[in-house]
């Protein structure tokens, strides 16, 4: 028998009735004979609420305190879990992240896991109790409390099955498994059976908002699968795991969108050494994330046009430093737009295969729909474009690279 590593998200454990069904879910693999570990998030939009309050109270909410505040959701719900086992019989166990060692950096609101203590769930595991287990949280060396971001209970799912040395790790959510887009956008939409950790990778961190990146980037470094299933419904399922080769034959595996996108334009930058240092090293220390930046030299080479994203939520600060900074340069003009969004595509066989982005481009602009920034990677091309065609570039890729049909049949 071995190790079992299940996460229930905040849908999954949203009222006392959908615990109790969570519980006689845990229960039944325990009474396999298996060890089990069960990670938990807050339930359903509490952790919303809390942040909400604070951001009630105060402007700029302390990080620290933030954590300690936010950090509560999950102990109400790893507590109720645990009694509903109990309750079915099953001798479990809640814990939080200190008590079981989940030390992490001091980055609040956006802490790392840097290491985790098995010897308290090894001891668990010996008195055949099941660990009830809260995610999103940690403790720095020097006890404070840490969270993970958004969507970190399935980081600490990942680290955990990890570090136990778990076959897969099991993410029950609301959905039943990555689609080829948005199903809510597209009813054309594909569940597709396995993806590769790479694209998964890019799909998460593009917007595709089944699982945190972050975990998708530790299932890939310790080789730990993820199973991402229905609580609900025993049906379907996607498996992020290692390429084969049955993956590269598909040349587009998916499509995201991500309406969480702003960009910024300083026009007139001077072309010369330094100057974007100049200009991206205060968003950094300001902890802002720049997304694509393109720049554009005009033709007599003195003046560039210098376009950059940011999330909606970096975007009035980015604007005010990056007016004071212009104004020092003594740019032109900076001008921001915050209805546009971004469209991408993904897949590992884009490697091999030739004329994807002309395909991509040629769908757009077959229904008018003009390109304003392009980025590519390996195995992904993303483009900004006008945040109210989003949907229709989703349905009108999705026909181009015919992803309703299967892997293996296009
Ligand atoms: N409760 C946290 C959140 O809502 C963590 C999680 O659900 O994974 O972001
Ligand atoms: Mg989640």
């Amino acid at each position: 028998m071995g190790i079992v590593v299940q996460k229930y998200g905040g849908t999954s454990v949203g009222s006392l009735e959908k615990i109790r069904f969570v519980a006689n879910k845990v229960a039944s693999r325990y009474r396999e004979g298996h060890d089990v570990a069960v990670v938990v998030s807050a339930m359903a939009g509490e952790t919303d609420r809390l942040i909400r309050l604070a951001k009630d109270l105060s402007p700029t909410p302390d990080p620290r305190e933030m954590d300690v505040l936010v950090s509560t959701g999950e102990q109400v719900s790893i507590a109720l879990l645990a009694m509903a086992l109990k309750d079915l019989g099953i001798p479990a166990r809640s814990l939080l992240g200190f008590q079981i060692g989940i030390k992490t950096d001091d980055a609040f609101m956006k802490a790392r896991i840097l290491d985790i203590d098995t010897q308290v769930l090894r001891k668990i595991f010996e008195a055949k109790e099941v660990a009830v287990v809260a995610g999103f949280q940690g403790i720095t060396e020097d006890m404070e409390i840490t969270t993970l971001g958004r969507g970190g209970s399935d980081t600490s799912a990942v680290a955990l099955a990890a570090v136990l040395g778990a076959d897969v790790c099991e993410i029950y959510t609301d959905v039943d498994g990555v689609y080829t887009c948005d199903p809510n956008i597209y009813d054309k939409a594909r569940r597709l059976d396995k993806i590769s950790y790479d694209e998964m990778l890019e799909m998460a961190s593009l917007g595709a908002k089944v699982l945190q990146t972050r975990s998708v980037e530790f299932a890939k470094k310790y080789n730990v699968p993820i199973l991402v299933k229905s609580t609900f419904s025993d049906e379907g399922g996607t498996l992020t795991t290692q390429e084969d080769a049955d993956m590269e034959k598909e040349v587009v595996s998916g499509i995201t969108h991500d309406r969480n996108e702003a960009k910024i334009t300083i026009l007139g930058v001077q072309d010369k050494p330094g100057v974007a240092a100049m200009i991206f090293t205060p968003l950094a220390e300001n902890n802002i994330n720049v997304d694509m930046i393109i720049q554009n030299v005009s033709a007599d080479g003195k003046l560039a046009d210098l376009s950059f994203t940011v999330s909606k939520s970096d975007y009035e600060r980015a604007l005010a430093i990056v007016k004071g900074i212009a104004d020092r340069l003594g740019c032109r003009d900076v001008v921001g737009d915050t209805s546009v969004a971004k469209l991408s595509i993904v897949g590992v066989g884009m490697r091999s295969h030739a004329g994807v982005a002309s395909k991509m481009f040629s769908a757009l602009s077959s229904v008018g729909i003009n390109i304003q920034m392009i980025s590519t990677s390996e195995i992904k091309i993303s483009c900004v474009i006008d945040e109210k065609f989003i949907e229709l570039g989703v349905r009108v890729l999705h026909d181009a690279f015919e992803l309703d049909k299967s892997r293996g049949e296009a």
